[in-house]
C-alpha cells in the first residue's frame, strides 16, 4: 500500500495550497486529482477571476500562499497586478482605489502549479478517484482510490479534503450539508478570428430563477449531468444571440470541463456567517479575507471552519469547508480556498509530525512565518473558540 505523511485529496486551488504548505513543512505529501490538471473550477471550470485579497479600503487581508497562488497564475501571462498593489510605496488611499484582484489564464495557471507542487516534491496521482475512507477511531488510516486496473488504497498520518464537493468527509461520516440549490452557471471563451471573450454565463445567484431553468443538486449523478448539458446549451444559446446582435464570425473557442457548480457539499462543523461574523476576530483565526461582494467588510476564519469533527487527523479546505449558506458565498472563493487550504497543509503537515492536532496557536504561528496575514487590531469583537 501507498503511504505518505499528508494525503491531500482534490487539486484545485484549496488543494493545491495545501499540498505546497505540507511539503513546506518537510512532510511526504501525495495529492490525488480525478481530473488531468490543477486548479479544479479555477482553471477546468474558466473561472478565471482570482477575487480581491484586499478588504477594498486599501487594507490587505490575504497573504501568504493565496498571495503567492495569484502571482503564480500570471507566471505565463496574460495580465498583471493593479498598479497601486504592485507599486511597494503606494500607500492605503491609493490602494483603495483598485481592489487586489485580477483575470488570469487558465492554461497558464495549471501549468505553474503544477509546477510549483513538484518542485516541492508533492507527488501527484491523476486520473484518482477517491471513492471510499476508512479509519479507525478517531483516526482516519487510508483512503480507497479508482484507477484505470484496480481498486487502490493510500494510508497516510493526516488528510486533507479539497475536493470541493466534500467527498472524503462524507466517505469517511463527517456531519455534512448537501445543497441542491445550485443555479445554472456556464463560464466561457468566444472568438471572432480577431477577439477572445470571456463571458460569465450563469442564471442570477440571488433573484429568482429564470424561466425554464432549474436548481441542481452537485452530489446526484442526474444533476450533475443534466447541469453539464444545460452548460453546453446555455453556452450555445448565448452564442447564437452574439451571432444575432452582429458579432457574426463569434464562436466557442474554450468550454468548461469542470461541473461549474458553487456550491455542492460541505463539512458541518462551525457556521461562518458573512452578516454575524463581520469583523468578528476568532481567536483561532487562522486566515483574514475581504468580502469580494462589498468594500469596507473583514472577516477572520476560524480554525473550527477547517476541523474534522469526528476525526482528529481531518481536514477541509475550500469549497468544502464549513459555512453557513452566507459564509459559504465568502469560504467558497479562489482567495479563500487558498488561505484555508494553506492552513489546512500546515496543521496536516505539523500533526504527521507529532501524531496530534495541532492547537491553533501553533497553527497561527506558522501562518504567519510563511507570510500569512493574522491581525487583530483590523476587528472590532473578539470570539472566543
Ligand atoms: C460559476 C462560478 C463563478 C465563480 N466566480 C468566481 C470568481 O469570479 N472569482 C473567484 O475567486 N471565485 C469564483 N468562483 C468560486 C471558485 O471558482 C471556486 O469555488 C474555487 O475555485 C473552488 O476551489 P476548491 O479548490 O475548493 O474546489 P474545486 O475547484 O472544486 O476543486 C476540487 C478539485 O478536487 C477534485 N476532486 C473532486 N472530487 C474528487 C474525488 N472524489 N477524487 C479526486 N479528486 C476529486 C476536482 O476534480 C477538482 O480538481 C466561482 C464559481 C462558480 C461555479
Amino acid at each position: 500500500m501507498r503511504e505518505y505523511d499528508v494525503l491531500v485529496c482534490g487539486g484545485g486551488v484549496a488543494g493545491v495550497a495545501a499540498a505546497l504548505a505540507s511539503a513546506r513543512q518537510g512532510m511526504k505529501t501525495c495529492l490525488l486529482e480525478k481530473e488531468y490538471a490543477l486548479g479544479g473550477l479555477a482553471t477546468l471550470g474558466l473561472i478565471v477571476i482570482y477575487l480581491p485579497l484586499c478588504d477594498g479600503d486599501g487594507v490587505q487581508m490575504s497573504g501568504g500562499l493565496s498571495e503567492e497562488l495569484l502571482k503564480l497564475s500570471l507566471q505565463y501571462g496574460p495580465g498583471q497586478i493593479p498598479a497601486a498593489w504592485a507599486d511597494t510605496k503606494a500607500d492605503r488611499p491609493q490602494r483603495a482605489r483598485e481592489r487586489y484582484q485580477v483575470q488570469y489564464n487558465a492554461a497558464s495557471f495549471m501549468m505553474s502549479a503544477e509546477e510549483a507542487l513538484l518542485r516541492e516534491g508533492v507527488t501527484i496521482f491523476y486520473d484518482a478517484r477517491l471513492s471510499a475512507a476508512e479509519g479507525y477511531a478517531d483516526q482516519l488510516k487510508r483512503v480507497a482510490i479508482e484507477t484505470k486496473k484496480r481498486k487502490e488504497f493510500i494510508a497516510a498520518k493526516a488528510f486533507v479534503d479539497a475536493t470541493g464537493d466534500a467527498d472524503l468527509c462524507y466517505f469517511s461520516g463527517e456531519p455534512v450539508v448537501d445543497d441542491p440549490t445550485n443555479r445554472r452557471t456556464g463560464w466561457y471563451f468566444s472568438y471572432n478570428g480577431e477577439k477572445l471573450q470571456l463571458h460569465g454565463q450563469t442564471d442570477p445567484i440571488y433573484t429568482d430563477i429564470p424561466a425554464g431553468s432549474r436548481l441542481y443538486s452537485g452530489t446526484e449523478l442526474e444533476d450533475i449531468s443534466q447541469h453539464m448539458v444545460d452548460m453546453r446549451r446555455m453556452i450555445r444559446d448565448h452564442v447564437m444571440q452574439l451571432r444575432q446582435q452582429g458579432d457574426k464570425n463569434a464562436y466557442p473557442l474554450l468550454i468548461p470541463t469542470y461541473h461549474g457548480l458553487r456550491m455542492t457539499r460541505r463539512l458541518d462543523a462551525f457556521g461562518f456567517s458573512e452578516d454575524a461574523h463581520e469583523r468578528v476576530w476568532f481567536r483561532d483565526a487562522i486566515g483574514m479575507i475581504g468580502n469580494w461582494k462589498e468594500q469596507h467588510l473583514r472577516y477572520s476564519i476560524p480554525y473550527r471552519c477547517i476541523t474534522g469533527v469526528k476525526h482528529t487527523n481531518l481536514y477541509a479546505a475550500g469549497r468544502c469547508a464549513s459555512a453557513e449558506k452566507g459564509g459559504w458565498d465568502l469560504t467558497r472563493v479562489i482567495p479563500t480556498c487558498a488561505v484555508m487550504g494553506e492552513a489546512a497543509g500546515i496543521a496536516a503537515a505539523m500533526q504527521a509530525k507529532t501524531g496530534k492536532r495541532p492547537g491553533f496557536e501553533a497553527v497561527q504561528n506558522e501562518v504567519v512565518s510563511r507570510g500569512g496575514l493574522l491581525d487583530e487590531s483590523l476587528f472590532d469583537r473578539v470570539e472566543e473558540p
